[in-house]
């Protein structure tokens, strides 16, 4: 079988960079997409390192052109991507009534308009090879969280997308899966942490305490799932969450 090209988006870092590690790990050839491809080096050295194949992409991806030059870029020099992990999101957390419009803006369009133009773009390389898997990050969030209106909006409209692109493609070969993660460990909680004032190990603690498994999440927990989404076996799981948060949510 060819090798097959992955793009995963905001994998400069955190749960992004564990995802492109692994899918490497996994034999993907990995475009690693984040804001500048500068900021890509230390995730492709990674791969690279492992023995993988990996390629640095700087893209906005609430851009529309930005994303049509990168997914053109990828299938240049990789070869036509089939798997593609939604994953670059930012926070911009405040409640409702402190809430400003380029708070909702931004996080609506990184998140939500970044997937689909994300999604657009590939889906087109997709359905010409009849195979494709396609992962969104969606967050426990989506069920709603304090002073996050914006970023719970935004990751449960991921869902909806998600099925729905479920629905759309299968008869080309492509699934379309959301992982809901709970709380990981990575730069974005640190700033959670930071904005209610708790010093990060304190902030940890207090979280695991209310998990049932006992512990908070790592990257590699949500890269392990999305591994087994992306994978050829994985053919008949699609247009489903998975919360990857240590004990069950409705
Ligand atoms: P993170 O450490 O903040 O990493 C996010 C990455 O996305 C950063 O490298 C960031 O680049 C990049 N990014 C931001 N805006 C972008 C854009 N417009 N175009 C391209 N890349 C962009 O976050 P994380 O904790 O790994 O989270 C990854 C995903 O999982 C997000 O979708 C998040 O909402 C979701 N999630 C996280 C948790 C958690 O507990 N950590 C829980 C549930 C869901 P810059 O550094 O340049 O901003």
């Amino acid at each position: 079988m060819p090798q097959r090209i992955a793009i995963v988006t905001g994998a400069a870092r955190g749960i992004g960079a564990a995802i492109a590690e692994r899918l490497g790990r996994d034999g993907f050839a990995v475009a690693v997409v984040d804001l500048t491809a500068d900021s890509c080096a230390g995730t492709v050295a990674a791969i690279e390192a492992d023995g993988g194949t990996a390629l640095a992409v700087g893209a906005d991806v609430s851009d529309t052109g930005q994303v049509t030059a990168a997914v053109a870029e990828v299938a240049e020099k990789l070869g036509p991507p089939t798997v593609l992990v939604n994953n670059a999101g930012i926070l911009r957390d405040n409640l409702i009534f402190k809430m400003t419009d380029d708070d909702w803006d931004s996080v609506i369009d990184v998140h939500l308009r970044g997937s689909f133009l994300m999604t657009r773009a590939v889906q087109a390389h997709q359905t010409e090879q009849r195979y494709g898997r396609i992962v969104n990050l969606s967050s426990t969030s989506a069920l709603g969280n304090r002073g996050q209106v914006n970023y719970a909006a935004a990751k449960a409209g991921l869902q909806g997308f998600t099925k729905t692109l479920a629905i759309e493609l299968g008869k080309f070969g492509v699934t379309a899966n959301a992982i809901a993660p709970g709380f990981i460990e990575t730069e974005m909680t640190a700033t959670t942490a930071a904005r209610l004032g708790m010093p990060f190990e304190d902030f940890k603690t207090g979280v695991a305490a209310a998990i049932p498994v006992g512990r908070i999440g790592q990257p590699a927990d949500v890269a392990a799932t999305a591994s087994f989404l992306v994978s050829e076996e994985a053919g008949f799981v699609s247009g489903q969450v998975i919360y990857v948060a240590g004990g069950p949510k409705d």
